[in-house]
């Protein structure tokens, strides 16, 4: 397994792990404190950004083609009496209030995709066994998204790796084509959890927060089939 590169200001150069390629120490930016170049930085910023956009759109869609459907085959469902909270105005509060949100925050739980992750390449998995997350996992994570103004503080801070929301729900967003690759996979060389240095680690428990680090792949003993004698 390669070592996570660090960030030298005194080098003349460093690889990024994601596009291996060669760039200025000044051009790099952490990416769950993994340096990487600020092209991959932003590039994989944008990904989750516009998939955010495209669920939203999505949402909106549904929502319209859903109430409009619902206007046409029950019209009096939009027709209630002014200046009186009928049992009609409960159901809209809660459908609105309640389901759509639930709805929209377990939008990540097919197996780690939201429609617009899918199509932009980009996944949630858990934090610790690095498996696709369910819907309530993409609940926990999502749930604060509801709040208003906080999407817009996640879209400009969701850059470093983890936003708000990932850390209650032990979740992190991967870009599936680097999926396997440092700083998406750190597995044995930082601690999943706490981001604790594991280089030179033998007791196979992080030292900081105790939590468990994979065993290196033993060079294992090439597969042989046994051979049956033929009769
Ligand atoms: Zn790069
Ligand atoms: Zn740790």
């Amino acid at each position: 397994m390669s070592a996570i590169p660090t960030l030298d200001l005194a080098a003349a150069a460093t690889v990024c792990p994601l596009c291996d390629v060669t760039r200025k120490p000044r051009a790099f930016q952490k990416l769950f404190g993994v340096p990487v170049c600020k092209k991959c930085f932003y590039k994989f910023a944008n990904r989750r950004q516009l998939a955010y956009i495209i669920d939203l759109v999505l949402l909106y869609v549904l929502s319209f083609a859903f109430g409009a459907v619902l206007g046409l085959v029950f019209p009096e469902l939009f027709i209630s009496p002014p200046d009186q909270f009928t049992l009609l105005d409960g159901f809209w509060l809660v459908f609105n209030w309640l389901f759509v949100p639930v709805v929209f925050a377990m939008k990540d739980g097919f197996r780690g995709y939201s429609p617009g992750k899918w199509v932009c390449g980009v996944q949630v998995v858990d934090q610790i066994t690095r498996e696709p997350i369910g819907f309530l996992q993409s609940l926990k994570r999502n749930l604060i998204l509801v709040i208003p103004i906080t999407p817009l503080i996640i879209a400009f801070t969701l850059a470093k790796g983890r936003r708000w929301g990932d850390k209650w729900a032990h979740t992190e967003v991967v870009w599936k084509r680097y999926r396997f690759k440092a700083p998406f996979d750190r597995r044995g060389i930082l601690c999943m959890k706490c981001g604790y240095d594991l280089t030179g680690n033998v007791s196979g428990r992080c030292p900081e927060c105790g939590t468990d680090i994979p065993a290196p792949p033993r060079s294992a003993a090439p597969l042989v089939r046994p051979v049956i004698a033929a009769p």
